[in-house]
C-alpha cells in the first residue's frame, strides 16, 4: 500500500482542488480523505506530497517507442522510463515500427514487452491500413481484441478518402477512435519546414499550413459521413483548429491534440539544426497564437508529446536528410507550465485536464481520483527549478531543441498501479 499525504489534489473530473490524502492499494485507489485524515496502516509506504500537486496519472496519447525494429533509437523499456520521468503513467505508442503494428501478433508482442520491461502502462495504437501503406484496411478487429486503443497510419495520413471512410466505418462499429496525421502529401511534398520568410532565408523547402488543414477538412467531412470518432494528431495550423471548432459545434465526434513544441516554438525559431525538424513543422506565429487560444477555450482536448526519438547517427545529418521528429516526454509538463500556466493563459486545473481527463475522454476512458479508480498518480511541483539536459535523458535519443533550457516546475513522482516508478 502507498499513502500519498498532504498533497494539493487537482481532479478535473470532480473539479476538486483541495489538500487530501490518497491511499493506494495495488491497482486501485483504496481511499481518499481530507489531508491528515488517513494514517498509514500496517506497512503502507508514505509519500509526503506537502507543497506538491497530486493529479490523476498523465496519459500521452501520441508517442513513438520504436520497438520492434528500431531499438537503436528507443525501446519500450527506455521510452517508458523517459515517460515516467516526464510524469506520464500511460503512453499510447504509434504503429510505425518495423514491422508495422498492423496485426494482432505485433500488438501482442508490444504488450508482452511492456509487461516485461515497461515503467508505465503501454497502450498500443494499431495501423489503419496494412503496413500503413494506404491500400487495404488492417486487421482492426483482431488488433482490438489483442489490446489496441485506436488506429492510425501516423507518419502519414490515411492515403485516400475512400480508405479513410472504410477505416472509419470499421472503427465506428468497434467504438475506437481513428487518429489521423492529417497532411495533404501533394502540398507537403519535398518540404522540410513551414513555408514562409524563414524557409526562404534558410533556403529550405516549405509547406503551407493548408497542407494540414486541407486534410483535416477531408477527415472532418468523413467523420460526419460515417459517425466515427476522429482524433486529429499534432494539430498545428489555425485553419485546422477552425475545422475542429466547426465540427464540435455540429456535435461531431471530433477531437484534437496539440504538442508542447507547437505551442512553444514557431517557424522563426527554426535553425539549420535537425532538432528543429518535425512533422508537422513549427508553424507561423498566428498559428501558435490560435493554438494557445484553443488550449484555453476547450477546443483542444489533449496535450500530446509526439515523442519521436531518433538515434544521433540518423539525426546528425544535413537538415534536408534528417528524419522528422523530436523527443518529448521529459519536457512536456515543464513546457506546459512555462507557456500556459506561468503566463496565466490557462489555469492549473485546465492544464491537468489536458494531460489526464482530456486524453482519457478521447480514448473513451475515465480518469479521476476516487476510491476504486486506477492507482495512477502524477505528483509534480509548479516551481522547482531545473535544467533539461538531453544527455541525461532516460531516452536512448537526444534530439530535442529544448536541450539546456531552464524550467520552473517538474514531475516529482510518478505512480503506476500503486507503485512509485519514478521519484525525484
Ligand atoms: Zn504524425
Amino acid at each position: 500500500m502507498l499513502l500519498v499525504k498532504n498533497g494539493r489534489v487537482l481532479d478535473p473530473a470532480s473539479k476538486a482542488d483541495v489538500a487530501m490524502d490518497v491511499l493506494l492499494d495495488g491497482e486501485k485507489i483504496a481511499d481518499v480523505a481530507a489531508a491528515g485524515k488517513l494514517s498509514a496502516v500496517n506497512d503502507a509506504e508514505v509519500f509526503d506530497a506537502s507543497g506538491l500537486i497530486v493529479a490523476p496519472g498523465f496519459i500521452d496519447i501520441h508517442a513513438h517507442l520504436r520497438e520492434p525494429g528500431q531499438e537503436s533509437s528507443e525501446t519500450i523499456e527506455t521510452g517508458t522510463r523517459a515517460a515516467a520521468r516526464g510524469g506520464f503513467t500511460a503512453v499510447c505508442c504509434m504503429p510505425n515500427t518495423k514491422p508495422v503494428n498492423d496485426n494482432a501478433s505485433v500488438t501482442r508482442f508490444i504488450l508482452d514487452r511492456a509487461k516485461a520491461a515497461a515503467s508505465v502502462r503501454v497502450w498500443p495504437i494499431g495501423a489503419a491500413s496494412v503496413g500503413s501503406k494506404g491500400e487495404a484496411v488492417a486487421e482492426i478487429a483482431a488488433m482490438k481484441q489483442a489490446g489496441i486503443v485506436a488506429v492510425s497510419d501516423d507518419g502519414k495520413p490515411i492515403a485516400t478518402a475512400r480508405l479513410t471512410r472504410q477505416v472509419m466505418d470499421y472503427c465506428r462499429s468497434l467504438d475506437i477512435p481513428v487518429i489521423e496525421h492529417s497532411e495533404d502529401v501533394s502540398l507537403a511534398a519535398g518540404a522540410v519546414m513551414r513555408e514562409g520568410v524563414t524557409s526562404t532565408r534558410l533556403g529550405l523547402a516549405g509547406m503551407p499550413g493548408a497542407a494540414e488543414s486541407v486534410c483535416v477538412a477531408r477527415d472532418v467531412q468523413l467523420a460526419e459521413l460515417t459517425g466515427a470518432r476522429l482524433h486529429i494528431a499534432h494539430l498545428s495550423a489555425k485553419g485546422s483548429l477552425d475545422q475542429v471548432r466547426w465540427a464540435k459545434q455540429r456535435d461531431l465526434r471530433v477531437t484534437c491534440e496539440v504538442t508542447p513544441h507547437h505551442f512553444t516554438l514557431i517557424d522563426e525559431d527554426v535553425q539549420y539544426d535537425s532538432r528543429y525538424k518535425m512533422n508537422p513543422p513549427l508553424a507561423a506565429r498566428e498559428d501558435r497564437d490560435a493554438l494557445l487560444a484553443g488550449l484555453a477555450d476547450g477546443t483542444v482536448d489533449a496535450i500530446a508529446t509526439d515523442h519521436a526519438p531518433h538515434e544521433p547517427a540518423l539525426k546528425d545529418v544535413e537538415f534536408d536528410r534528417a528524419p522528422f521528429g523530436i523527443t518529448g516526454f521529459e519536457t512536456a509538463l515543464a513546457l506546459a507550465l512555462e507557456q500556459l500556466v506561468h503566463t496565466g493563459r490557462i489555469s492549473l486545473m485546465r492544464m491537468v485536464e489536458l494531460f489526464t481527463t482530456g486524453p482519457a475522454r478521447v480514448l473513451g476512458m475515465e480518469r479521476k481520483i476516487a476510491a476504486g479508480q486506477p492507482a495512477d498518480l502524477t505528483i509534480f511541483s509548479t516551481d522547482r527549478a531545473w535544467t533539461f539536459r538531453a544527455a541525461e535523458s532516460a531516452s536512448k535519443s537526444r534530439n530535442s531543441p529544448f536541450d539546456g533550457r531552464a524550467f520552473k516546475g517538474a514531475p516529482v513522482a510518478t505512480v503506476v498501479a500503486g507503485r512509485i516508478v519514478f521519484e525525484n
